[in-house]
């Protein structure tokens, strides 16, 4: 499996190149902490939200992480002007002081920005010179955030905002079924619309089913390829580097349990304590439902659908040291061998049934839970040549809905089972 991209679900196949995470000086003004008294904690809580759009867009924590340097009050005389009160703190001495003393790469800082429409503003930065991304502390944080520490990452908007750069541009596509298609715009479009979704672009992901990127639009490319530089802008790197991997399984039988285990790699003597949670789209978590470093996962109940887990490690004063995050996925193959999933649930409609192969006998049980309609099925097996016939089936003594197929004389191959009352209801590949 290649660990470098991570294709599809594969968000746990996190690269071993480690890169130190890029630190991120939050300040925030007196109009910021006056429209919101907990900047300071919703500071923190956007860091960690902007490390959560990066996971689930397949930037891996190994190449891109954002950690907070800390989180300081500061105030400038706003000129209502973004792009000068962006200048001021560019080349501003006592910004520059509290960001080496911080040892911090970049600086977020937060006001309650009368702008006219901006949001947030940052410039594309490319040589460690411009390190300063501003937001309207009013506006979706996260979202906002995530977009404008992007800039300093190099990220552009879509080519038709800006049609500079081969390929780091935010993408425009649909999802869903006419007439409820609905168009989304990835994190670095230029306008914030509720189209945008919490996705960098990337050609290798998909949301509702459809890729969000394309070769020519591919911010998450440039996201992996600048955290390290973007990293190393100051060498003081603060606290000791602490990196993690999540090993366990990428694909689990649906419902089934299993354990990830997180592989820590720190400076010798340094106590930590460990924060496990779950999501469902990689974005929301969950309480905190395991503090060690192994925890029992449960796999989704339906086949193709995927939980995210997320581990935070801290240190004895609380400092969030690192982060890892895995996805797994509900097998959605069924593969003969020792493998295979024991059980398959074939439908999710009111006629639940589950299948049950044993490979090696040639002996598969069909559990179906309407007694009445089981009693007036009728199986057809259908070969890829097109040859069908009845199916030997029996039902099985201890149940009145559950059907045994004996398989073992049919050579290896793809055949159709058709269950069938009046009309086919089902076509079950086997
Ligand atoms: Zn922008």
């Amino acid at each position: 499996m290649p660990e470098e991209d991570g294709v599809g679900y594969g968000a746990g196949l996190e690269s071993r190149t480690r890169c130190h995470p890029i630190r991120v000086l939050v300040l925030y003004d007196d109009s910021a902490l006056a429209f919101d008294p907990n900047i300071v904690a919703t500071s923190r809580r956007v860091v960690t939200g902007v490390n959560d759009i990066l996971r689930v867009s397949g930037a891996f924590s190994s190449q891109v992480s954002f950690q907070v340097a800390n989180v300081l009050p500061f105030n400038i005389n706003q000129t209502g002007d973004p792009e000068n009160d962006r200048d001021f703190m560019e080349t501003n001495n006592t910004v520059s002081d509290l960001r080496t003393t911080n040892a911090a790469d970049l600086i977020l800082y937060f006001v309650n920005a009368s702008w006219g429409g901006v949001l947030g503003i940052a410039n594309l930065a490319e040589d460690g010179t411009r390190v300063v991304a501003m937001v309207d502390a009013s506006v979706i944080l996260t979202r906002v955030s995530a977009h404008e520490l992007g800039h300093l990452l190099s990220c552009r908007h879509e080519s038709a905002a800006d049609p500079t750069g081969p390929f780091e541009h935010a993408y425009d596509f649909k999802t869903g079924c006419k007439p409820f298609r609905s168009d989304r715009n990835t994190i670095m479009w230029s306008a914030l619309t509720n189209n945008v979704i919490n996705r960098f672009s990337n050609p290798l992901r998909t949301y509702k089913d459809e890729p969000y990127g394309t070769t020519v639009e591919d911010n998450v490319r440039q996201l992996r390829a600048r955290g390290c530089a973007v990293a190393s802008y100051d060498d003081n790197n603060g606290p000791p580097i602490v990196t993690a991997f999540i090993d366990g399984p990428d694909l689990l039988c649906a419902c089934t349990q299993d354990d990830l285990t997180v592989q820590v790699s720190c400076p010798p003597g340094l106590p930590l304590t460990f924060e496990w949670r779950q999501s469902s789209d990689g974005i929301n978590y969950g309480p905190v439902y395991g503090t060690s470093e192994t925890v029992s996962v449960s796999a989704p109940c339906v086949e193709g659908e995927i939980f995210w887990y997320r581990v935070q490690i801290f240190d004895a004063n609380g400092q969030l040291l690192t982060t890892s995050v895995k996805s797994i996925m509900a097998n959605p193959f069924w593969v003969p061998g020792p493998n295979a999933c024991q059980q398959l649930i074939l439908s999710r409609e009111e006629r639940f049934q589950r299948f049950f192969p044993a490979v090696s006998s040639g002996v598969f049980t069909l559990e179906l839970n309407d007694l009445k309609l089981s009693d007036e099925l009728v199986f057809t097996v259908t070969s890829s040549s097109g040859a069908s016939f009845v199916s030997n089936q029996s039902v099985d003594p201890g149940s009145q809905h559950t059907f045994q197929f004996n398989f073992s004389d049919l050579l290896p191959g793809m055949y159709l089972l058709t269950s069938q009352r009046t009309k086919p209801v089902k076509f079950i590949k086997l």
